[in-house]
């Protein structure tokens, strides 16, 4: 578990609610020595002081210090656990937990939240049979603790256990009520996979079928299945869903061209692809379509088509591939007026020429990578890479 922005925002969060709450206090009851309170509020002060500016060390010292003084205060001892983690010290974040645990006058909440505590610090140091027994514990305490089966759900993940996986995210539906459709879709892929590893073709669709029952949009169960599909030679189911798909998700059509040729090939009906991907590219234009539609123009004996179909469609979709397609199309015989106009493009081209291609970037975290990850490697969540394309450089 990585301590991110996140955590730090709620970790300041919670120092001020705590520090409000003694001002509020003392401002009523006015019990306090006047030293006293400022020597324990100064502490807190300053540990969100250090908290603000990212500097654990100081706030650990000056969280430390408040605990001398207020030793029963269980938020600064979660505050604390959280700077140990971040600095690594995952033991004696534990040792903390463990201590804290042990104390009777706990509330049944604060009970709870110190157990997820000590459960994630178990995770982080690799101990997940221990951290499962706890979110399992924790998650059966109480009905709402929902936060318990997700770190449940990220274990069984971390150890690709796919069948508890899937039990844990339908306990989690059950209880949260949050649709997990589109996880148990991808732990039913991912079990999917194996079995297509392992030469189980059988096992493979049934799990295929499961997977699209439990989320009928899974692009990648379709996508699986359409490759199934083709490889025992139905070509027109395969080419259905594929069709299907790139209409749901535009955005992931660059990724499925490879397939869908390959289902006209098996077809036999090479102008049909052209004819399919050229109306894909009216409703969604993009480099990659463009390219392959340019390059199957020129394969199929018509390099002045294709020519004609760049240059016309060329200026919304600029990019590096773009680039490549113009550059090899003009080492080509064409008549002038068309070689004028890849002149200009080329010229509008190399103004905008920025970043390079292909890339996936995470929606969510910004996570860049060259090739597509179902999971995102930055922040762990389903389904949030996007092909992060130069070609808005066309539009700015
Ligand atoms: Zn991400």
């Amino acid at each position: 578990m990585v301590f991110d922005a996140g955590h730090l925002y709620g970790l300041i969060l919670l120092l001020a609610a705590v520090l409000v709450g003694y001002l509020l206090y003392a401002g009523r009851f006015r019990k306090l020595k006047s030293g006293e309170l400022d020597r324990i509020t100064g502490s807190y002060y300053r540990g969100l002081h250090y908290l603000l500016q990212a500097r654990t060390d100081k706030a650990i010292e000056a969280l430390s210090e408040a605990l001398e003084n207020d030793s029963d205060n269980v938020e600064i001892h979660l505050a604390l656990g959280h700077l140990f983690r971040q600095r690594g010290e995952v033991d004696r974040a534990i040792r903390l937990y463990q201590n804290l645990i042990a104390r009777p006058t706990l509330s049944f909440q604060q009970r709870n939240g110190v157990l997820h505590e000590l459960g994630v610090s178990y995770s982080q140091a690799g101990l997940f049979d221990r951290a499962e027994e706890l979110f399992r514990q924790v998650s059966e305490r109480s009905d709402a603790y929902g936060s318990a089966l997700n770190s449940l759900l990220e274990i069984c993940e971390q150890e690709q256990d796919w069948d508890k996986s899937i039990q844990v995210a339908q306990q989690l539906e059950r209880q949260s009520g949050e649709p997990q459709g589109q996880k148990i879709a991808h732990y039913l892929c991912e079990k999917a996979a194996r079995e297509q590893a392992a030469g189980n073709g059988a096992a493979q669709e049934r799990l295929l079928k499961q997977a699209l029952r439990a989320n009928g949009d899974s692009p990648r169960a379709n996508l699986m299945r359409a490759e199934q599909l083709l490889l025992a030679g139905q070509a027109k189911p395969a080419r259905r869903s594929v069709e299907q798909l790139a209409e749901r998700r535009p955005e992931m059509i660059p990724d499925l061209l490879d397939l869908l040729t390959r289902c006209y090939r098996q077809l036999d009906d090479g102008a049909g692809l052209i004819q399919a991907l050229q109306v894909l590219f009216k409703r969604h234009p993009s480099p990659e379509l463009l390219s392959r539609i340019v390059a199957l123009l020129r394969e199929s004996g018509d390099p002045l088509g294709a020519a004609e179909y760049l240059t016309a469609e060329a200026n919304g979709v600029l990019s590096p591939l773009i680039l490549n397609a113009l550059v090899s199309t003009r080492q080509t015989e064409l008549p002038d007026d068309i070689r004028a106009r890849i002149d200009q493009l080329l010229l509008t081209l190399s103004n905008h020429l920025l970043q390079s291609g292909h890339a996936y970037q995470c929606l969510r975290c910004g996570f860049t990578g060259r090739q597509l990850h179902w999971c995102c490697p930055g922040c762990g969540r389903w389904e949030t890479m996007v092909p992060a394309q130069a070609s808005d450089c066309a539009h700015g």
